[in-house]
């Protein structure tokens, strides 16, 4: 259920084919005081061996959408990439940066994802949410969005989402995606399991430049390595535990804490039972 395509098992998996049964689903597991994990496509993951007790529903059925002028409602499960795709070839502005993001509406909201200088929190208008037991209707501004994080993250399940774009030139953004997907491929290790991004990038400086110059690259524990492509990402070589990752992970932080005084911080999340 992950990119990395490791982590144990979940207890209990759900994929609801729309709102209203996710929506009963969360409550009834809540008030069964069973826990209740979601996922989209689970690009952004490090999940424990230990699996997930409890709970753990998947958005990915949830696919509707409604096209407006310059305008788009849509459902959390839908893919940013596909999204990306399909409003480039209407000649709409905005969204183009995300061709190569592999995760859901709904997750990329979660971590303000972005890339080449865009950022989803930027096309947002507002979103639907169940948070405390509630449907709520937020605008983009109550969602505190940041570099790489918003304030629903681990608060609200969200549900809908609706973007906003402007006219562009059809030809050009969708030249733009194309450059933009070649530049990745050349660049990123896309041929094995990753997740991406592993850290955050500091102020002013880039993970992947530092963990290169500190040597990083090539190295690994387990399964599980820092890719030679891209220093920030890791690889999951085929047998990797998600203990490889997370221990090479703190292995990364303590050499890069020790020699350039950084504390890197993970973009990746990490699940783990702590009941
Ligand atoms: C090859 C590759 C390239 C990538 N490139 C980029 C990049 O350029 N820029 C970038 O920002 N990211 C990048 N990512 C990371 C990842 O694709 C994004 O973070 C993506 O937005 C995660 O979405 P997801 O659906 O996979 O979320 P998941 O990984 O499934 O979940 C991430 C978090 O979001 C929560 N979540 C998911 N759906 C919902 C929902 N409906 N309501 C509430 N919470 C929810 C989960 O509980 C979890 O906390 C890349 C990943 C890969 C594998």
């Amino acid at each position: 259920m992950t990119t990395w395509k490791i982590g144990g098992p979940a207890e209990y998996i759900y994929w609801p084919p729309d709102r209203q049964t996710l929506i009963e689903a969360v409550k009834l597991a809540e008030s069964a005081g069973i826990p209740v994990w979601i996922i989209g496509r689970g690009s952004n993951l490090l999940i424990a061996d230990a699996g997930l007790p409890g709970l753990t529903i998947v958005t990915t059925d949830l696919q509707k959408l409604t096209w407006g002028d310059y305008k788009v409602t849509v459902e959390a499960g839908y893919s940013l990439a596909r999204l990306a795709q399909e409003t480039a070839e209407r000649g709409w502005s905005g969204l183009d940066f995300a061709r190569g993001i592999p995760g859901t509406i709904g997750g990329a909201i979660i971590m303000n994802a972005g890339a080449y200088g865009g950022e989803i929190s930027q096309k947002l208008i507002k979103v639907k949410v169940l948070m405390e037991r509630e449907l709520q209707e937020l605008p983009r501004r109550d969602l505190k969005f940041t570099y790489r994080e918003s304030c629903l993250r681990g608060k609200g399940l969200i549900l809908e989402a609706e973007f906003w774009f402007e006219p562009g030139d059809r030809k050009q953004l969708l030249a733009g995606m194309a450059s933009n997907l070649a530049k990745r491929k050349a660049a990123q290790p896309l041929e094995l399991p990753n997740a991406g991004s592993v850290f955050r990038n500091p102020p002013q400086e880039s993970a992947g430049r530092l963990l290169e110059a500190a040597g990083w690259k090539g190295k690994g524990r387990g399964g599980a390595f820092v890719s030679e492509k891209h220093a920030n990402f890791i690889v999951n070589t085929g047998q990797a535990t998600a203990g490889d990752v997370l221990g090479l992970i703190q292995d990364i932080q303590e050499d890069i804490l020790r020699k350039y005084g950084l504390d890197l911080q993970p973009e990746v999340e990490y699940l783990k039972w702590r009941g």
